[in-house]
């Protein structure tokens, strides 16, 4: 699917037509390349004490260890700048963190196209006191006004330490490292929480590889989301199976073949799904260490008059058959070891939408079931998040009508959709093995939409 106005204006005379009309301006994102540098530029690092060992300088040394060229503050004012790391998980009163972020200000005009501004700081918790407890909410809204304010498709996101975390462990240099790379591209004004996790050797991790020797299931695979799903897990070096309808069987092969993974024409609505996609897994692959819940319908309408054939299918599909399936991996020990489920949520489940209470009810369950996943999850190593995408560019999101279509497409910081990889892209990093302090998340892969953020 494409976005003709994107390309309208980043070319030719249209360009400057739309610049001279004052339109919205979308820019082309930086996408992943194999081989391309993570981040376009130098990295600046602010938020450390100058002559105190502190988390800034813990975070540097990781960057250098990642080969970027990394600076701490104060520098070079022009500079061009690929990324700006803010530290201020040693903020306790609100007036620790003018510093830093006064210091950030300085270099903004200076992000280059597809730059990237990431704040680590300490999570809320329920026992903080008065003061840090603002602090901390504080960066919240200090991350999501930011990321409103970038241009050039540049993003803002945070990753929130949560107590016993630290700026070294895998979980946070993970989410760190996404949210620097170009597989970020339409994650905007996001913050995600990182706990300190199981102790994971990341010596010898090919960040290249990061799914070698695993065994992932997608379901609705055929087309779309599900598809790309599939290639991007394909290509991190997961053996992939894909799951869709008997209808979509020829789709479906196509993807299987593409990828060389295997296909399973399935409804994933079925009492006996879960049994059969175990079964697949366990003898065309060995087992089954990635489950990402994808298969997913709209059948829109307005409360008022929705018929049960509505309410029910998308229950069904979107919500019942990703508890069954879970249920009995769980029950019947079918998770081989560390185990990482994704499901697909929405923004129509955390803001709501006008005509779709059916689908906003299955997404927020999405959502309630996957927090309570975490913790049965936990006890094997595993996690289980899921990703809540906003305006994607798919099949599902053609059958819009062209003017609503246009207004979901420009009503977010990125001021476009998003693509199919993109979403992919989240869904691997939260499939990858690096990120087990990473679990019961809503991680938005939405551009900052609007509406809900
Ligand atoms: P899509 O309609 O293009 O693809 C969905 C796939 O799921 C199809 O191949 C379909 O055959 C399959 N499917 C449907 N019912 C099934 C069943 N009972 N058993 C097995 N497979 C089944 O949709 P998409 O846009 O790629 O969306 C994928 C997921 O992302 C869905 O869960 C959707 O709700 C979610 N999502 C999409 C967007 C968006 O903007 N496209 C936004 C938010 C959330």
């Amino acid at each position: 699917m494409t976005d003709s106005y994107l390309n309208a204006v980043n070319a030719g005379f249209t360009k400057t037509l739309a610049k001279k009309l004052g339109l919205p301006q979308p820019a082309v994102l930086r996408r992943y390349e194999p081989g391309a540098p993570l981040v376009p530029g130098p990295v600046l690092v602010v938020g450390g004490t100058p002559g105190v060992h502190d988390d800034a300088d813990d975070v540097a040394a990781a960057l250098l260890r990642w080969d970027l060229d990394v600076r701490q503050a104060p520098a070079d004012a022009s500079e061009r700048w690929g990324a700006v790391v803010v530290v201020l998980t040693g903020a306790e009163r609100p007036g620790d963190v003018s510093q830093a972020v006064l210091a950030v200000a300085g270099h903004l005009r200076s992000l280059a196209r597809g730059g990237r501004v990431v704040v680590l700081s300490r999570a809320p918790g329920d026992d903080d006191a008065p003061a840090i407890a603002a602090t901390r909410q504080g960066v919240d809204g200090f991350v999501r006004s930011l990321a409103k304010e970038l241009r050039g498709g540049a993003t803002g996101n945070g990753v929130q330490l949560t107590a016993g975390a630290q700026v070294g462990d895998p979980a946070v240099l993970a989410a760190l490292h996404f949210f620097l790379s170009a597989k970020s591209a339409f994650v905007d004004g996001q913050l995600l929480r990182v706990g300190d996790g199981p102790a994971w050797d990341a010596s010898g991790f090919d960040w290249s590889q990061p799914l070698a020797g695993r065994v992932a299931v997608v379901t609705g695979a055929a087309r779309g989301i599900g598809a790309e799903v599939a290639r991007t897990l394909a290509r991190d070096g997961a053996k992939v199976v894909v799951v869709d309808v008997p209808a979509a069987g020829e789709a479906l092969t196509a993807v299987a073949n593409e990828i060389k993974g295997t296909a399973l024409q399935l409804d994933v609505t079925a009492d006996d799904a879960g049994a059969r996609i175990l079964e697949h897994a366990r003898a065309r692959h060995g087992g089954l260490h990635v489950l990402v819940h994808n298969a997913g319908i709209l059948r829109d309408k307005l409360l008022a008059n929705m018929t049960p054939e509505k309410w029910d299918a998308v229950i069904a599909v979107n919500l019942e058959s990703q508890l069954r399936i879970t249920e009995h991996l769980l029950e019947v020990g079918g998770f081989s070891e560390t185990p990482h489920v994704v499901s697909l949520a929405s923004t129509s489940g955390i803001a709501g939408n006008r005509g779709q209470t059916n689908y906003g009810f299955s997404k927020a369950g999405v959502i309630g079931h996957t927090r309570a996943h975490a913790r049965l999850l936990a006890p094997l190593g595993g996690t289980a998040n899921a990703v809540a995408p906003g305006f994607i560019e798919t099949d599902m999101t053609a059958s819009i009508p062209l003017v609503p279509r246009q207004v979901a497409r420009r009503a977010s910081s990125l001021q476009q959709g998003g693509q199919p990889i993109d979403v992919a892209e989240a869904i691997a990093f939260l499939a990858s093995p690096g990120t087990t302090g990473i679990s019961g998340q809503v991680l938005r892969v939405c551009g900052q939409n609007l509406v809900g953020a």
